[in-house]
């Protein structure tokens, strides 16, 4: 796979930003999975997020199983920021541009893990913990579940992630390997 290849495939779509990165900057804090505990309604409460994802260590550990990554984010206009459902409804097209995104790097021969923005919403409910995920290959675990400080990630790589007024910020991050 060649950067450049990804690099053309993807201005067919309404991304804002991107980067290659390495697995060795992705910046793993036990803080921001202490903010999942404390301070998230989905703590618990589904496959894509903690404690069904394992450690921060675990998390990382499987991350380094790869030999890079791609992050990028798209943008989408919200009336009301306050309206936390409201602003979460409009991730359906990120996800979607997301699994369009993984196609490409699946396309290149890699083996991919998709990591992104909040927790998994495929199904109304989530079988956690009764049940195993019904969806697996659909399911992307949560970048912040995984530990990983967003902002601080989005600083190294110059991603904007405060876009102004009503503009909400999504991320992905393509972790690949060759097959
Ligand atoms: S695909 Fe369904 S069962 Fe699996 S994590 Fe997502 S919501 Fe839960």
């Amino acid at each position: 796979m060649t950067f450049q290849t990804i690099e053309s495939a993807i201005a067919a779509y309404p991304i804002c930003d991107y980067a290659f990165i390495q697995i060795k900057d992705i910046p793993f804090r036990e803080e921001v999975r202490h903010i999942c505990k404390t301070e998230c309604q989905r703590y618990g409460r589904s496959w894509s997020c903690p404690p069904a994802v394992g450690t921060v260590e675990e998390c990382r550990s499987r991350c380094e199983e790869y030999e890079g990554g791609f992050l990028f984010t798209t943008m989408t206009e919200v009336p009301d920021m306050e309206d936390l459902e409201g602003m979460l409804a409009t991730r359906t097209e990120h996800e979607k541009i997301t699994r369009q995104i993984r196609e490409l790097f699946l396309k290149e021969n890699q083996e991919v893990l998709v990591l992104s923005t909040e927790s998994c919403a495929v199904c109304e409910h989530c079988t956690y913990p009764d049940a195993p995920c019904r969806f697996p290959e659909r399911m992307f675990p949560s970048l912040e579940g995984f530990g990983v400080l967003v902002t601080g990630l989005a600083e190294q790589c110059g991603i904007a992630f405060m876009n102004g007024n009503n503009l909400v910020t999504w991320f992905s991050l393509i972790l690949y390997r060759d097959i």
